[in-house]
């Protein structure tokens, strides 16, 4: 059965039922919602669940809503436990996602950021664009859907902090690799606010383009609390997605 389109206003929870929930790793799992709506790239939820939180959360897709989730804290724990039949409740999409540009992309990402770059890889391929995936974890069983992006047909770097799998080092030192083997037109990236300083670095150092998807603690979602300003901007309503172009000061 097709999840129920979503038209309601973005800003009013909608309850929504769990269709399907895996384990990805130790300590991430995915859930697929019977809803779906219009989103891009980079979007986010407000998944909200009654007694426990809301909690801001990635989209991988917007048809069916589904999002993958690291269990870190009493939200997460919670959702986790949660099984297909489940309730959630959902509002959104929130924040302006990724602009899709160029011929190749490199798509970076680290922890459960892998989620929104495989939206992106989706929305690229399907408009004829050719994908490279960065994956970095600190160890191999860190490691997120290095499988989906090669289903895809991405190739696909993988760099863990101990060499555990792939190339030992950091994403920088797999985006440097596929650099010095092939032009990139665009970076885009989601993962830790240190990996995300050191691909602006290297970007604005190789004057090459970069898209980067920045998390904070977050409220409202709707740029009236304040609670996810980033020096001096609202990472609900001005982002998560900040782009860098050489044209700008750097
Ligand atoms: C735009 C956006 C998109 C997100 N997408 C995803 C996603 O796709 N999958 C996912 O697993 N998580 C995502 N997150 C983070 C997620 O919202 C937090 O992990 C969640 O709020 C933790 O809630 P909790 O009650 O389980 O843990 P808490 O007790 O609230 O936090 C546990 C630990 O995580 C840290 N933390 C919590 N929230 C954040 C944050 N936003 N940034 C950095 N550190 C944080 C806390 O400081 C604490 O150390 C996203 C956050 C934002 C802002």
């Amino acid at each position: 059965m097709r999840p129920h389109v979503d038209r309601c206003a973005p800003d009013l929870p909608r309850v929504a039922r769990i269709t399907d929930t895996w384990e990805e790793n130790y300590r991430t799992r995915t859930f697929v919602l019977d809803l779906r709506m219009e989103a891009r790239p980079g979007q986010f939820v407000m998944v909200w669940l009654p007694g426990v939180e809301e909690r801001p959360l990635s989209l991988i897709s917007g048809d069916p809503v589904s999002f993958t989730v690291a269990r870190v804290g009493p939200f997460t724990t919670a959702l986790h436990r949660l099984q297909a039949g489940d309730r959630v409740w959902v509002r959104g999409p929130y924040g302006n996602g990724f602009q899709i540009r160029g011929e190749h992309l490199l798509c970076v990402a680290g922890g459960y950021g892998v989620a929104p770059m495989l939206f992106v890889a989706r929305e690229a391929l399907a408009t004829g664009r050719r994908v490279t995936a960065v994956i970095g974890a600190r160890t191999a069983e860190d490691l997120l859907f290095t499988q989906r992006f090669a289903e895809l047909g991405c190739p696909v770097i993988t760099t863990t902090d101990d060499g555990s799998a792939g190339m030992r080092g950091l994403a920088t030192d797999g985006i440097r690799h596929v650099l010095e083997r092939k032009p990139v037109d665009e970076v885009y990236a989601c993962g830790p606010h240190p990996m995300l300083e050191a691909i602006l670095q290297l970007c604005q150092a190789e004057r090459l383009p970069c898209q980067l998807s920045w998390e904070n603690r977050m409220r409202c979602a709707m740029g009236i609390c304040g609670t996810c300003e980033l020096d001096g901007w609202l990472v609900c309503r001005e982002g998560p997605v900040q782009r860098w172009t050489p044209e700008e000061k750097s």
